[in-house]
């Protein structure tokens, strides 16, 4: 609303492909500049309904989403000072702030002004985010639509391509302002530039390691000892990580060679997983189902 009480007109109109983390980020920072945003996202999956049921949500064009995810303090330093109410709701969601300044020596804390992190399952953060994000008015979420081209303004001669819209795949498209791709480690934005004159040449690299990690929930009274994060190391062969998150949950990471499909087999047969935890050091008492249980796991490259 204007400061007469009329209504404003948006500023202009984004495409945002893609409602990950960073699409969602974009949709919230825009929508609250006063721009109308059409936020795409191609995996099928309306806002589920509480915390829990998002750990569960099918979200197969981003399956990062149910490994060990740790964010940096300057996240929540962007939330705390641009979008406390959405820090808000993190934390009413079951996130948990932890100051990792606190930890420092008085004369390093002396030069840092803010250093707390967020703990939460990338889902949590992810379902937050999307509720905050797609709250507006001014924002109109379409899921189980992929965008597959780019519109470029052929008419004028500029000598710059001007991208004017998005084409999607059930043959429709969607004119506007500017667009903006946020499609994740596997995006198609250079294959799109392409037939408009626009050569981006990309460099891909395999990591060449895979990721197994599995979710547990701490049993009521139980917390994790080392804080957020209990440990990251690396011994004989594979490096290991445990990630505190929201709701007494926490995650722990093993990380294989990828070329080591006999190391990975052996950590997926049952209870193994748990058996080779109990031989690492600052993760080995974690595992014990006496203390905390399996919630999930998922695998990743
Ligand atoms: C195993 C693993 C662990 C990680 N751990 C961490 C961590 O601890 N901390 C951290 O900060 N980062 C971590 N990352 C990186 C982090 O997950 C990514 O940086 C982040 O997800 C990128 O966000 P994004 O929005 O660009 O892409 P994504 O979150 O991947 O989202 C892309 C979205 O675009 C959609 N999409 C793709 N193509 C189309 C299309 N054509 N049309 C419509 N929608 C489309 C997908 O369905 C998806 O929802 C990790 C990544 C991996 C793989």
């Amino acid at each position: 609303m204007g400061a007469s009480g009329s209504v404003t007109e948006p500023r202009g109109h984004i495409a945002v492909i893609g409602a990950g983390i960073g699409g969602l980020g974009a949709t919230l920072a825009m929508s609250r500049a006063g721009y109308r945003v059409t936020l795409i996202e191609r995996d099928d999956t309306p806002l589920p309904n509480s915390v829990e049921a998002a750990f569960e949500w099918d979200r197969r064009g981003a399956p990062q989403v149910r490994h060990s995810h740790g964010y940096a303090a300057r996240l929540h330093n962007i939330l705390r000072s641009q979008f406390p109410d959405v820090l808000d709701e993190l934390c009413k969601a079951g996130a948990v702030e932890h100051d990792l300044g606190a930890m420092l020596p008085d004369e390093v804390r002396r030069d840092i002004d803010e250093l707390k992190v967020i703990a939460a399952r990338r889902t949590t953060y992810e379902w937050v985010l999307r509720r905050a994000a797609t709250r507006s008015p001014l924002v109109d979420l379409r899921v189980g639509v992929g965008v597959d081209g780019l519109l470029a303004d052929t008419l004028s001669n500029a000598e710059v391509t001007h991208i004017i819209g998005v084409r999607l795949d059930d043959e429709t498209s969607i004119e506007a302002d500017a667009v903006i791709a946020s499609t994740g480690p596997h995006s198609d934005l250079a294959r799109w530039l392409e037939p408009h004159g626009v050569d981006i040449p990309e460099v891909v690299a395999k990591t060449g390691i895979t990721y197994l990690t599995r979710f547990y929930r701490l049993q009521p009274g139980r917390s994790l000892p080392g804080g957020v994060l209990q440990t990251s190391s690396r011994r004989a062969g594979l490096s290991y990580s445990c990630v505190g998150a929201d709701n007494g949950t926490f995650s722990i990471t093993i990380a294989v060679e990828s070329t080591d499909g006999e190391l990975r087999r052996h950590l997926l047969a049952p209870g193994r997983f748990e058996a080779v935890c109990q031989m690492l050091p600052g993760i080995d008492t974690l595992t014990d189902e006496q203390d905390a249980y399996l919630a999930s796991w998922a695998i990743g490259t």
